[in-house]
């Protein structure tokens, strides 16, 4: 057992973004000096501002900077701090940057290594967690790697099975495969994402739960041999294995099941002789009641507020007193939840199209202050969403003394919440606190694909799309009216002509928008589509205008890059508006039977060549982005014309990579 007893002055943050921004938070109020390294992308980040001192540590690539071990220990050295918090991702569960810590007697804050260790690989997590009695999912989690025997383990266990990378995480290398003639595909491509993830191909095959429910418990060592458990977090809203929405306490729990989970998880946990902060997970079987093992995250959990809204706990602050050898502060019984708390992760990426990651510009973020909501934000306005990093924008936690409560404020604030720029999940958010099984907490790992009808996420209608048109044509034209030198007198609407409409063209929500408006004394009238509107400006500067149509009242945030406008206001919630080219480009015309890339990828295998026949289903390409695997299959029965690219190619989004011929 480490004993450090040691007083911690100054922590450097091995990480960036939100949780850099989190930890620098509890240092300040610990009165510890906090260290912020920062990569070329962040030199302007929130994070970097708030530390004490900044210390810029290289290029933007996470292996030339959050991930560079040597280079993160030197300027610990060289700046005197005596502590690192590694954060979530980058170096929080690398067992060797811990042990080089200890060597260079600098406090890694977390566990022990050989804890972080042990728990690196789920093959062996689960082998330690089985022995000291927690039940962990069946499956196979042994040596013989060859795709024969992980087909007869398959076989065994019964489908279906879910694969997944031994060294795992963030979903990556995972598969469910439900019949056995699927499985020697599946094998194949999950070794090899997982090779390309994880530099680590090692499978292991697990009982695939169907209606399983994501329960974590959170728990926390000292290093005197306490530990206790600081209540669930239900995380079963997930996209590609990957959570969205967590919440505290879970919908399902009732008093012994938690006391039967909250055993297993100090259970396991005292099996590692954990200290520090960590997070039991298991899946509950909604059919059986009965619930499994998964894994055991051994460092501070992205979703780890909703635990401390409910508890009024500080884990960060607790992290640094464990890793200084104080002996936690509480005991079990008097660990109690007061409330209710539910986070909602807000992230650049485009629901409509499976999630995809996106990059670009955030010009505006702006949100309410809202009793009982905690923002977690990585971002200002203004920031850029990199392609380095985990494209979340920010954490929004509600909390409310009911389950009710907690929904209808982060159901307000998202009605407030500004952030135009860039493509994000916002209406994917607001969407899902609409579905009434999730009001109900009725769901399971399967509720986004079952519940949710992505394709139409973003639409908005008639309406809103009309309004946000009169929007953008009033901001412009006040705009133009500040900038106009000449005509001082005449408003620009009426120089041309002056009883003559005037015409703009928009895109908004993938429909074409044309409006005619002129200026008629004290007011506009606008004809949107042979609707007629009266339109007053009351306020106008570079940011927001206030404006009335037909009566109503309302403040609209609006930024501009090129011929996209964004626009904001409740009720209409973030809108782009794009403004068409006076001659606009051809569209590019759509490849009968052609097959593109969806996203910007590297084409990683190709099952087809031309001349082959293919079946509905059949897969022709596989493409890799961000590490993860997308399988592009054929749609109909048909005949491969050309195959347009290699393995290894890098491809744009839109790129034509395969034409089949009908048949
Ligand atoms: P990662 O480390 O990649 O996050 P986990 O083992 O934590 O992988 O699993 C991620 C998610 O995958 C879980 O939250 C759950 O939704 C799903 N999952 C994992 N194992 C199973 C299983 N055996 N049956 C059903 N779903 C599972």
């Amino acid at each position: 057992m480490k004993k450090n007893m040691k007083h911690i002055n100054t922590i450097l943050i091995a990480n960036r973004g939100e949780i850099a921004s989190r930890i620098i938070r509890t240092c300040k109020k610990m009165g510890i000096t906090s260290v912020a390294i920062y990569a070329d992308a962040d030199q302007t980040a929130p994070f970097v501002k708030q530390a004490d001192v900044a210390i810029h540590i290289g290029d933007s690539e996470p292996i030339q900077s959050y991930l560079d071990q040597q280079k993160i220990i030197a300027i610990a050295k060289e700046i005197g701090a005596d502590a690192i918090h590694p954060g979530y991702g980058f170096l929080s569960e690398n067992a060797s940057f811990a042990k080089r810590c200890d060597d260079e007697g600098i406090i890694f804050i977390g566990p022990k290594s050989s804890a972080i260790e042990s728990m690196g690989s789920k093959a062996r997590a689960k082998e330690i967690i089985q022995s000291s009695g927690v039940p962990i999912v069946p499956g196979y989690n042994g040596s013989d790697q060859s795709n024969a025997n992980l087909k007869t383990e398959a076989n065994k266990i019964g489908f279906p099975v879910l694969l997944k990378a031994t060294a795992g995480g963030g979903g990556k290398g995972m598969r469910i495969v439900f019949k056995e003639k699927d499985i020697e595909f599946a094998i194949t491509s999950a070794k090899r994402e997982a090779k390309s993830a994880f530099g680590n191909d090692e499978l292991l095959v697990e009982k695939y739960i169907e209606s399983g429910r994501h329960i974590e418990f959170q728990i926390f060592g000292d290093q005197h041999g306490n530990v206790i458990h600081l209540l669930e977090r239900e995380c079963s809203i997930q996209r590609r294995y990957q959570k969205v929405i967590e919440e505290s306490p879970s919908p399902i729990m009732t008093e012994h099941l938690r006391g039967t989970m909250g055993s297993a998880a100090v259970a396991a946990a005292k099996a590692l002789e954990y200290d520090n902060a960590g997070t039991v997970e298991f899946i509950y079987d909604e059919k059986t009641g009965e619930f499994y093992f998964l894994e055991v995250n051994t460092r501070l959990q992205v979703e780890h507020p909703v635990t401390e809204e409910i508890t009024g706990l500080d884990l960060v602050q607790m992290q640094i007193e464990s890793a200084q050898g104080i002996p936690l502060q509480l005991n079990q019984d008097e660990v109690k939840a007061d409330g209710y708390a539910i986070e909602a992760r807000l992230y650049a990426e485009d629901a409509a199209n499976n999630f995809a990651p996106v990059t670009g510009t955030v010009h505006t973020f702006e949100f309410p202050r809202v009793e009982g909501i905690r923002v977690e934000s990585a971002i200002e306005s203004g920031s850029k969403i990199s392609v380095h990093y985990d494209p979340m924008i920010a954490k929004i936690i509600a909390k409310g003394p009911d389950r009710h409560t907690a929904q209808a404020k982060l159901k307000y604030f998202f009605q407030h919440l500004i952030c135009q720029g860039t493509t994000t999940n916002l209406s994917f958010l607001q969407r899902l606190l609409e579905v009434e099984d999730f009001k109900n907490g009725i769901y399971n790992t399967h509720f986004i694909e079952e519940k949710i009808d992505l394709s139409t996420i973003d639409n908005i209608t008639k309406n809103q799309r009309y309004e946000a048109a009169i929007a953008t044509t009033i901001y412009d034209w006040s705009l133009r009216e500040k900038n106009r030198k000449v005509l001082r007198a005449i408003p620009s609407g009426w120089r041309n002509n002056f009883y003559e409409y005037q015409t703009e063209k928009y895109v908004i929500d993938n429909e074409k928008t044309e409006i005619k408006y002129r200026y008629v004394g004290d007011s506009f009238s606008f004809f949107v589509e042979d609707k007629e509107f009266k339109v007053i400006i009351l306020e106008t500067d570079l940011t927001h205008i206030r404006i009335s149509i037909d009566g109503i009242q309302k403040k609209y945030t609006i930024s501009k890059a090129d011929k996209n406008c964004f626009i904001h206001s409740s009720f209409l919630g973030n809108v782009k508006v794009i403004q068409e080219d006076r001659f606009p480009k051809k569209e590019k015309e759509k490849v009968n039977g052609g097959y593109e890339s969806p996203i910007p990828s590297q084409v990683v295998k190709v099952h087809i060549a031309p001349g082959d026949k293919v079946k509905e289903g059949d897969p022709l390409i596989v493409i890799s982005s961000m590490k993860m695997e997308n399988v592009l299959v054929a749609n109909e029965n048909g005949v491969v014309e050309d195959v347009y690219v290699e393995e290894g190619h890098n491809v744009e989004a839109g790129f034509l990579l395969v034409k089949v011929n009908e048949q």
